[in-house]
């Protein structure tokens, strides 16, 4: 069976490493740069960005990113960068900048550097762009032919993002673990196109130590917007280790019933990371997992404030029908549901939803 494991040529974390983006860009031998920036970044950064790319030589040209990561404005900004006699794309912001970044360099055959400035999920390092319609509709996921040239975490802006999006990022997180361990016992194939590597497995068994053992004093730190190690770990476990486990550990029904639960408008305002949490605890369910992983698992989405109910998802007092297309929508066709090591029906699916609401609902 053929074994593959990607990551981003480099990854790269610490305080205040926006400064050496233009250091970083030079590394890569890059001589114009073209950086698509979230506009509250562009806003306390933009300055210490220009001189950082100036100090190295580096032409920039800065780009306030609005909008959507649609195909429409990828190959705007291919043709833009093409015009301009760029050699390096940079993304710095949210997901959605960094989607379009690492589109743009697909399109365009140019090195990406990408910097995260929240660690809500673990995209930042997977070779996945995820493209919406210009009306802010999913349109397609794009499958890049390469994983980021680098990524660069810098905790000092991370730490300072609002403490949801880091407890979103550790719910995104905590699927990893058990989601390439479900894997692992199918032999699935992973998103990285072969089956999970010992590698992969470890970061996202790391991963998940990490999350227990720092994720509590990372939040409060996150609280006071205060870098500090607990952050760091915590971002690295977001980002890096959550990263590789699951583009190369695989995913299995905790992402396949966030895949579902979209559907549900009602929940539309619930965080990728925060649906992911309420779908690892209903995936336990579904594998019928021994009481004590359940319980480790409920204390730490208590913790962390990430939903454990149906009711803390704007699903109380949703139909039973609509649950069951949402849960049908799960097992679609080969999506991450398949990569589990037994047979899932939508009605099992159900089951395991009610079920975890009801464990939730039970509290510590
Ligand atoms: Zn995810």
């Amino acid at each position: 069976m053929t074994q593959i494991t990607s990551s981003p040529s480099k990854y790269i974390q610490g305080g205040g490493e926006i400064r050496k983006l233009g250091f970083y860009c030079s590394q890569l031998e890059a001589q114009g740069a073209y950086a698509l920036i979230d506009p509250f970044i562009l806003s306390l950064y933009g300055e210490e960005i220009t001189q950082s790319c100036e100090r190295h030589s580096v032409r920039l040209l800065q780009h306030e990113f609005r909008g959507e990561c649609s195909l429409e404005q990828v190959h705007r900004i291919v043709a833009e960068a093409q015009a301009g006699g760029i050699d390096v794309i940079i993304g710095i912001g949210g997901g959605k900048t960094l989607d379009t970044a690492k589109a743009v360099s697909h399109f365009s055959s140019l090195p990406v550097v990408l910097v995260p400035t929240v660690a809500s999920t673990d995209a930042p390092c997977s070779a996945l762009s995820v493209l919406y319609t210009e009306d802010g509709r999913l349109d397609r996921y794009l499958p890049l032919r390469r994983s980021p040239d680098v990524v660069i975490a810098d905790v000092d802006i991370i730490a300072k993002a609002p403490p949801r999006l880091l407890a979103a990022g550790m719910g995104d997180a905590l699927s990893t673990y058990y989601e390439a361990r479900a894997c692992r016992r199918s032999g699935a194939v992973t998103q990285a196109g072969g089956s999970g590597s010992i590698a992969a497995f470890a970061l996202a068994k790391a991963c998940y130590d990490t999350l227990l053992e720092d994720g509590a004093e990372a939040l409060r730190d996150c609280r006071e917007g205060r870098s500090s190690d607990a952050v760091g770990r915590i971002v690295e476990a977001n980002i890096y280790l959550s990263g590789i486990g699951f583009e190369s550990g695989g995913l299995a029904a905790a992402h396949a019933i966030h895949n579902g639960l979209t559907l549900l408008e009602e929940c539309r305002h619930v965080l990728h990371g925060e649906k992911v949490a309420f779908a690892t605890l209903a995936q336990l369910m579904l594998e019928q997992a021994p009481p004590a992983e359940i319980d480790t698992v409920v204390d730490f989405c208590r913790m962390a404030g990430l939903p454990l109910t149906l009711s803390e998802m704007g699903l109380s007092g949703i139909p039973q029908e609509r649950l069951a297309e949402a849960a049908s929508a799960s097992c679609a066709g080969d999506g991450p549901m398949s990569c589990m090591p037994f047979t899932v029906s939508p009605q099992q699916v159900l089951e395991a939803i009610l079920a975890a609401d009801k464990r939730g609902r039970q509290g510590v």
